[in-house]
């Protein structure tokens, strides 16, 4: 399923009760998970709440992360990061980097977007 362009949502840890509002500035696929900002925990999405927008809590949410595809120059240079057999790489670190650039180039490739902080900061 696709999300929509400026959709928000917010996503909670149980552990440490942290919250973080996301906004998505393209339209694609976000995860249901993400590791808390906070601690070593799990954040779950709140699946786009109504309540998010409306100001019947009191306080008003504001967005403090956003949700973008990535540019084709960026899926290039992670098809460039996961090139050749990882099993022919004998540096430890090179093959953790294969492997980050294989997960980021499927995930971009099927229409997921990565989450960025509002500073400029990506985070998955
Ligand atoms: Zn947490």
């Amino acid at each position: 399923m696709v999300e929509k362009k400026g959709q928000r949502n917010i996503y909670h840890c149980e552990s440490c009760k942290h919250e973080i509002v996301t906004e998505n500035m393209n339209d694609g696929v976000t995860p249901f998970m993400i590791g808390c900002r906070s601690c070593d925990g799990e954040m779950r999405s709140g699946m786009y709440p109504k309540s998010l927008d409306s100001k019947q809590y009191g306080h008003t949410y504001i967005t403090t992360h956003y949700w973008r595809r990535n540019t084709e120059e960026e899926i290039v240079a992670f098809k460039e990061g996961c090139k050749g057999d990882p099993g022919k790489i004998a540096n430890d670190d090179e093959v953790r980097n294969w492997m980050v650039n294989r997960a980021c180039y499927d995930h971009a490739k099927n229409g997921g977007m990565m989450l960025i902080n509002l500073d400029g900061t990506k985070y998955e």
